[in-house]
C-alpha cells in the first residue's frame, strides 16, 4: 500500500500508545480529544487532498526507490521542479486548512538527513545511509507521518551543550551497548508531535569534540517506551471545548506543539544515523533549517492568502469595501504575501543536486525567505486588524449570539451592511481574531518568528552564504581601484 486514506491515517493513530499530559491530565483517547482533533484534521488533510484527482501532481509522486506513486510528504526531492511542487502543495494546504498541517517537518527532516548520512558515510566510511534508506522506504511504502524533532530545551544559551549545568538540555546518548544505545533530553516546540507515527531526532547546533555524546540522530516510534509529550498551550485552546463553531474562528483545523521528553529511551542500532560524528552535526542543522525556512514561502502564504481573503470580507460586511485606503491596504497585505511565495519558489528553483542524488534549496535565498516570514506576517496581521475593526476582539460569544433575547440586541446593534447575515460578520471577525491572536496565530504569527530558527539565526547564514569579497571586487573593477 502506497498511499493511505485519510481514514486509514485516523485509524493508525487510534493504534498508538501514546503518553499525553494536557492541562495537568493523561490524555485517554488524542485522537477525539476536543484540542487536539482540529490539529489531527490539519494533517489529515496531507492524505485527503492526495486521493483527490485535481491535485495529484502536487500532492503525490513516483518513489526513487520502488517507483510506486507516493505522498509527496515522503518524497525526496529529485529535482528543482519537485522542490517548487513541494512548496506549492504546502501554500495548498495553508489555504485549506488555515492552520499548520504539521507534517512538513519529517518531510524537510529526512531529506536533510538522506544527503547528511550519505556524505558523511562517504568520509567516515559509516553506514548511517543504507539504515535510512530502509527506513524511508517504510514510511513511503506505509504513508507515514514523521515528527522531525530538532529543537533542544538548551539550558543557558550561553553554554555548550556539555557545560551545561543539567546534562540533559541537549538530548543525549547516556549509555552504548552492542544492541544499541540510550538517550535522555527533550526536544521542545513539536510541532504535530502527537499526530506522527515516527519521530527523526537530530542534534540541534554545530558541535564539537567535547560535545560528541549530543552529535546523535535516530528514528523511533512516536510512541515508543519512555517518550512522552506535554501539550502546548495556545491562546484561546479553552474554546475548542466549548463546542461552538463560531468563536473558535476555524472550528475543523489547528496546529499543536509539545514538549517531547525522552527518558532513558532504548534506540537498537539499525535506527541511528548519527552517533559521535560531531563534525557532520553543523551540515545536518543546516540542510534541515534551509529546507524548513523553504517551507515557510509556502505554508505561510496558504495562511496568508485565508487571512487576506477574510479581511476583504470584513470590509465588504462592514460596508468598508469602496474605501480607498481599504483597498490599498488589501494590495499592500497581497504584495508582501505574494513576496513571500517569490522567496519560497525562487530558492527552490536555484536549487542543486547533492552528492546523494536529493536536490538541496538555494540556502542564501531561503535563508532570505525565512528572513521576510519573521517580518512580514505580523505587518499582514497588523492590517488585517487594521481592517476587521475593533469588533474582532470586543465581540460577545457565541452563547450570547444564540440568547433568545440578547442575540436579538447583539443583532440589532452589531450588524454591518444591511445585506449581511449578522452570523457571517461574527464568524469572519473570529476568523481574523483566530489566526492573528489565536490558536491559529501560534502557526502565523510566533512561529514565523521562531519556527525553523530565530531571525538572528537567518541573518548568521545571510552573513556566510552573502559573499562580501565578490561584491568588493564588483565594485573595485567598476570603480578602477587597483587590486
Ligand atoms: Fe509545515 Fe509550515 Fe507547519 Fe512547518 S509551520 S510544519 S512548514 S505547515
Ligand atoms: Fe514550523
Amino acid at each position: 500500500m502506497a498511499l493511505k486514506t485519510p481514514e486509514q491515517y485516523e485509524e493508525s493513530l487510534r493504534k498508538m500508545n501514546f503518553k499525553i499530559y494536557l492541562m495537568g491530565e493523561l490524555v485517554k483517547n488524542p485522537v477525539d480529544h476536543p484540542m487536539i482533533r482540529p490539529s489531527m484534521n490539519s494533517v489529515k488533510m496531507t492524505y485527503d487532498l492526495a486521493q483527490k484527482p485535481e491535485y495529484e501532481d502536487l500532492m503525490t509522486t513516483k518513489s526513487h526507490l520502488t517507483g510506486e506513486k507516493i505522498n509527496r510528504f515522503t518524497n525526496l526531492h529529485q529535482s528543482t521542479d519537485d522542490l517548487v511542487k513541494k512548496v506549492k502543495m504546502q501554500r495548498l494546504l495553508g489555504q485549506q486548512t488555515a492552520s499548520c498541517f504539521q507534517r512538513c517537518v519529517g518531510m524537510d527532516a529526512m531529506n536533510a538527513v538522506d544527503s547528511t548520512t550519505f556524505e558523511m558515510d562517504a568520509k567516515l566510511g559509516t553506514k548511517y545511509h543504507e539504515r535510512f534508506t530502509r527506513f524511508l522506504k517504510m514510511v513511503q511504502d506505509e504513508d507515514l507521518t514523521v515528527d522531525g524533532a530538532m529543537t533542544d530545551t538548551k539550558g543557558d544559551r550561553g553554554l555548550a551543550p556539555h557545560q551545561q549545568a543539567d546534562p540533559d538540555m541537549f538530548v543525549h546518548v547516556v549509555e552504548k551497548n552492542d544492541k544499541g544505545i540510550v538517550v535522555r533530553g527533550a526536544k521542545a516546540h513539536q510541532t504535530g508531535a502527537v499526530n506522527s507515527h515516527w519521530i527523526l531526532v537530530m542534534p540541534t547546533i554545530a558541535m564539537a569534540k567535547e560535545d560528541a555524546d549530543y552529535a546523535v540522530s535516530f528514528v523511533c516510534p512516536a510512541d515508543t517506551n519512555g517518550v512522552y509529550y506535554i501539550y502546548g498551550r495556545q491562546s484561546s485552546d479553552t474554546r475548542k471545548m466549548e463546542g461552538g463553531t463560531i468563536d473558535v474562528g476555524n472550528s475543523q483545523f489547528g496546529g499543536h506543539e509539545a514538549l517531547m521528553v525522552f527518558d532513558n529511551v532504548f534506540v537498537p542500532w539499525e535506527n541511528v544515523l548519527m552517533c559521535g560524528e560531531y563534525e557532520f552535526s553543523g551540515m545536518l542543522v543546516e540542510r534541515f533549517a534551509g529546507y524548513h525556512r523553504q517551507s515557510y514561502g509556502g505554508c505561510k502564504v496558504g495562511v496568508g492568502d485565508v487571512l487576506i481573503g477574510a479581511a476583504a470580507l470584513a470590509a465588504d460586511y462592514n460596508g468598508a469595501a469602496k474605501a480607498s485606503h481599504v483597498k490599498d491596504k488589501l494590495i499592500e497585505m497581497t504584495h508582501l504575501n505574494e513576496t513571500l511565495y517569490s522567496c519560497g519558489i525562487a530558492c527552490s528553483s536555484q536549487g542543486h543536486k547533492t552528492a546523494s542524488g536529493t536536490y538541496l534549496i538555494d540556502l542564501l535565498l531561503a535563508n532570505v525567505c525565512k528572513q521576510n516570514v519573521t517580518r512580514f506576517p505580523y505587518e499582514i496581521a497588523r492590517l488585517a486588524e487594521d481592517i476587521a475593526g475593533g469588533l474582532m476582539v470586543t465581540m460577545a460569544s457565541e452563547k450570547d449570539l444564540n440568547h433568545p433575547e440578547i442575540g436579538k440586541v447583539l443583532e440589532k446593534y452589531l450588524k454591518g451592511a444591511a445585506n449581511v447575515p449578522f452570523e457571517d460578520r461574527c464568524r469572519i471577525m473570529r476568523l481574523v481574531e483566530n489566526i492573528t491572536l489565536g490558536t491559529a496565530a501560534v502557526g502565523y504569527r510566533t512561529e514565523s518568528m521562531h519556527g525553523a530558527g530565530s531571525p538572528q539565526a537567518q541573518r548568521i547564514m545571510i552573513a556566510r552564504q552573502g559573499n562580501l569579497e565578490q561584491k568588493k571586487k564588483l565594485a573595485k573593477k567598476i570603480a578602477g581601484v587597483k587590486e
